[in-house]
């Protein structure tokens, strides 16, 4: 394919630059309230690791639930298909910090990205573990996959999170009663507000992605993150679940495992070519970012780049 994606990504960043209509910043955590809607950044990371930006692809940003991923690539290596036993594999067709369907299924969330699903990972990582140490092996690891050391938790975003959070206090609050969790809910809460509170560009993110469109494989450092199974596997998930109640429209547009944050960040792997992360901070009416959607569904056209295309 004869493709400048230099000049792609560049026209992307200037049409999302001068869209007047770009959804609501989260505002239910305090901290994230300040971020300029205006902002958007993009980041095009190929398997061979060149890298194309545009926008403010180099400004950090809560990643918030683009933590998922990593947490729950973490969580298999350590308790493997164990993991399954405390939460489901299913889309949930219901917003991300939904109650309901918890009461229905027993405590059980219906999958790892969901809230309820992700706090249950988290769980799973603070095993033998003071909160602590838990949140450095969360960065650690991210860090690790990037490949870079200069990924910072933003300790006023962990604040913000931990003094409004009350409906994730209900979430664990409500599986602890279920027996679906094993710590006391303040301290695996401590544990996600922090995972959810990491900062990293478009550019680091992309970075942290690229194993997945690698198989597994880590991209520097040689060996394997996960095994290729599990890389195929933790796609699935994030094409079917990574939206929300939104997955299936986005799967619809853009054709593409990603997984997005209410930062406005989203994580979008082509397996086998490339890992893309895009930043908008306005997000749509299911809490997934407009503007970072909408240019992925315009990358994803012009490169062919679909994981139902041949
Ligand atoms: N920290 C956020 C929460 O638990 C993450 C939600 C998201 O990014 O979708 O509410």
């Amino acid at each position: 394919m004869n493709l400048d994606l230099d000049a792609l990504v560049g026209d992307i960043a200037a049409e999302m630059s001068e869209r007047e209509e770009r959804g609501a910043v989260a505002s239910y955590i305090p901290q994230l309230a300040h971020v300029d809607p205006r902002r958007f950044g993009i980041a095009v990371m190929l398997a061979d690791g060149t890298t194309h930006v545009g926008g403010d692809a180099d400004e950090a940003f809560s990643i918030q639930s683009i933590s998922k991923v990593f947490t729950l690539t973490l969580a298999l290596g350590k308790v493997g298909d164990a993991l399954w036993r405390r939460v489901g594999r299913e889309p949930s067709g219901n917003p991300f910090n939904s109650i309901v369907q918890l009461e229905a299924e027993k405590g059980i969330p219906r999958n790892p990205f969901i809230n309820a699903g992700a706090i249950v990972v988290t769980d799973t990582l603070l095993g033998g573990h003071a909160p602590k140490e838990a949140i450095g092996e969360i960065l650690r690891f991210v860090r690790h996959v990037a490949d870079d050391d200069t990924i910072f938790i933003d300790k006023a975003v962990a604040r913000s999170e931990t003094a409004t959070g009350h409906r994730n206090v209900a979430l664990a609050n409500y599986m602890h009663a279920f027996g679906n969790l094993e710590h006391a809910p303040e301290l695996t809460l401590g544990v996600y507000f922090h995972q959810c509170a990491i900062a990293m560009s478009c550019r680091q993110l992309a970075a942290a992605g690229r194993f997945l469109a690698l198989d597994g494989r880590h991209p520097t450092a040689g060996g394997r993150v996960v095994s290729s199974e599990r890389a195929r596997r933790i796609n699935a998930l994030m094409l079917t679940c990574g939206h929300y109640d939104g997955s299936g429209d986005f799967a619809f547009r853009v054709g593409l495992p990603a997984k997005s944050g209410v930062g406005g960040g989203i994580l979008a792997i082509v397996p086998g070519k490339a890992s893309i992360a895009v930043w908008s901070p306005g997000l749509n009416r299911v809490g997934n970012s407009m503007l970072g959607a909408l240019a992925l569904e315009r990358l994803a056209r012009a490169t062919g780049w679909s994981v139902f295309a041949p």
